[in-house]
C-alpha cells in the first residue's frame, strides 16, 4: 500500500473493534450519520493510510492526537442502515461510504457495499476516496457488489506536489483511473 501504512498505525495506538452492542447512530467517528437529506453517510472506519497535511480530522500514521482507531462491525453497520433507511421512509436513497479515514482500507468493504446495495428504499451507493489502495481488479469487484459511483479527491496534478500533500503516488490513481474503463 503507498503512502503510510495501516502497520505502522497498528504500533502506535490502539485499534478499537465496535461490537454489535455499540449504537451505530450519534458518534461521528464510526457508524451511520444523518443529516436530514436522502443522503445517508456509513463511516465504517478511521483507518488512514496517508497523512494529508491539511486533514481536518488528523487522521493517519502521522496522526499528533489520535489515541484510538476503530474498525466497525458490517452486520452492526447494516442493520442500523436498515433501521434508519426505514424509519426516514423515502425509496431514493443514497448511501455515501466515508468517515474520518479512508474507507477504501476497511476489510469488509466489498461485503458492505452488497450488503447495501441490496437494501430495499437504497437506490444508490457511493464511496469517498483517495484510491491510491486498490487495484483495477479490487474497484471492479466493489462495482459488481454494488458501488455505483466513487467521490475521488486528487490535491494535485503535479506528482512531486501530490506527494508532498498526502504521501501518496498521483501516477498510481492515474493509471487505475486509465485501467478502469
Ligand atoms: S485521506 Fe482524508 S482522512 Fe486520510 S489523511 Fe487525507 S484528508 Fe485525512
Amino acid at each position: 500500500m503507498e503512502g503510510g501504512s495501516i502497520n505502522e498505525i497498528e504500533r502506535k495506538r490502539e485499534i478499537i473493534r465496535i461490537d454489535r452492542g455499540t449504537p451505530q447512530v450519534g458518534a461521528l467517528a464510526f457508524g451511520i450519520v444523518d443529516r436530514g437529506t436522502n443522503i445517508i453517510e456509513v463511516r465504517p472506519t478511521t483507518l488512514c493510510p496517508l497523512s494529508c497535511i491539511y486533514c481536518s480530522v488528523n487522521a493517519g500514521p502521522r496522526s499528533t492526537n489520535r489515541w484510538a482507531e476503530f474498525i466497525d462491525d458490517p452486520e452492526a453497520l447494516l442493520m442500523a442502515l436498515e433501521e434508519v433507511v426505514r424509519f426516514k421512509g423515502t425509496r431514493d436513497i443514497e448511501v455515501h461510504i466515508d468517515g474520518m479515514g479512508e474507507p477504501g482500507v476497511y476489510p469488509y468493504l466489498v461485503d458492505l457495499v452488497r450488503g447495501i446495495k441490496t437494501m430495499d428504499g437504497v437506490s444508490m451507493v457511493s464511496m469517498q476516496t483517495r484510491l491510491y489502495m486498490f487495484t483495477v481488479d479490487e474497484l471492479r469487484e466493489l462495482a459488481r457488489a454494488g458501488l455505483d459511483r466513487i467521490n475521488l479527491s486528487i490535491d494535485t496534478l503535479n506528482p512531486g506536489l501530490a506527494k508532498k500533500i498526502s504521501g501518496g503516488r498521483l501516477g498510481t490513481i492515474l493509471i487505475m483511473l486509465r485501467n478502469w474503463w
